[in-house]
């Protein structure tokens, strides 16, 4: 199923995210994760592919990216749910890339989410792999000129991504990728609905039309947030922060608090019309599932 035919259907589209996990036991977890939201009835669940911004040998990078190719494929055909690789310019040659894109479509992959990349850890920026690309935007290029049947998604940034100088530029780009051939956009986590909102109106105004899909991440423990903030660049509401902090050692708090503001949050912006919702799931079940039937709840009352 394309997931942009899914889009257009007129019904919110959950989405979750997983990552490919590093052990046999987390790949029997992790399937047991889908079989727990499988209820919720996703529209699609997508895996990321590791990129070298894991400090991990090159050996278990490649195998945990291998890994994402044939958990999405095991995902569709166990579970019948749609499933979507990420697929990274990072560490890869033109070459290579032909060969996995040639692998998704063996395979009878729909989906794609193209990406370049993060930098590697400890500074220093992108490296571009030699015969490779710079922008996420040559894989799309790349996808688009060899005639894949793929439905292409890409990245987006609510409060810009963090290498880029201004968010005029990163705009600039960011149509670059739908002018290639992206079909949709799923956006980093973001805290605060005020900076989507701002940013939807540049989205518009510059002439995006794609279905662009908020990414929320549901908050399971302080210490992780606060580093995934640091990470992203999101902006954690100060009343947000307060709040978690008040929880101390109170880990069930955090929990509770994390799905109140998520649910609040989804529930604005389907409000507002987004398509859907795309959850940072980190491979755990148990706060995706309860806000995603809060949500439901609300929606059903109206
Ligand atoms: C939904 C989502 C899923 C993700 N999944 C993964 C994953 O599975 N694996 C992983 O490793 N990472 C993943 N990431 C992280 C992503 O790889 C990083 O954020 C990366 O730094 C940028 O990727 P991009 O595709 O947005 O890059 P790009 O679109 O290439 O943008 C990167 C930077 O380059 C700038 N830029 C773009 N084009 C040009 C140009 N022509 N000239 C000059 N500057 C330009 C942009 O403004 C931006 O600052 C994900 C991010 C999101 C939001």
């Amino acid at each position: 199923m394309r997931i942009i035919d899914r889009l257009q259907a007129g019904e919110p589209c959950f989405s979750f995210e997983f990552f490919p996990p590093h052990t046999e036991q987390g790949v029997d977890s992790l399937f047991g994760t889908v079989v727990e939201l499988a209820p919720l009835n996703p529209g699609y669940v997508s895996c990321t592919y590791p990129g070298s911004a894991t400090p991990t040998p090159d050996t278990e990078i490649a195998r945990r990216r291998k890994l994402t190719i044939d958990l999405t494929r095991r995902i569709r055909d166990e579970s019948g749910i749609e499933a979507m690789a990420h697929l990274t310019c990072s560490a890869h040659s033109r070459d290579e890339l032909i060969h996995i894109l040639d692998r998704l479509a063996e395979d009878g992959a729909d989906n794609v989410l193209a990406l370049r990349g993060d930098p590697p850890q400890g500074g220093g920026g992108f490296v571009q792999a030699e015969g490779g690309f710079a922008h996420g935007v040559e894989l799309i290029q790349l996808i688009r000129e060899r005639g894949y049947p793929f439905c292409v998604g890409a990245a987006c940034y609510p409060e810009k991504h963090q290498e880029a100088p201004d968010a005029d530029l990163d705009l600039q780009h960011l149509k670059a990728k739908v002018d290639a051939g992206a079909d949709f956009l799923i956006s980093q986590l973001f805290f605060d609905n005020g900076r989507w909102f701002d940013f939807m109106a540049h989205v518009r105004a510059a002439g995006i039309t794609v279905p662009v899909i908020p990414g929320l991440m549901p908050i399971i423990n302080r210490e992780g947030i606060i580093r995934m903030t640091e990470l992203s660049g999101a902006h954690l509401p100060e009343g947000l922060r307060r709040e978690l902090d008040g929880h101390g050692d109170d880990a069930e708090a955090v929990v509770q608090t994390g799905i109140a503001h998520t649910t609040a949050q989804a529930l604005e912006l389907l409000e507002s019309g987004v398509p859907g919702i795309h959850f940072y799931t980190l491979n755990k079940s148990r706060a995706t599932r309860e806000i995603v039937s809060a949500v439901r709840g609300h929606q059903g009352q109206r």
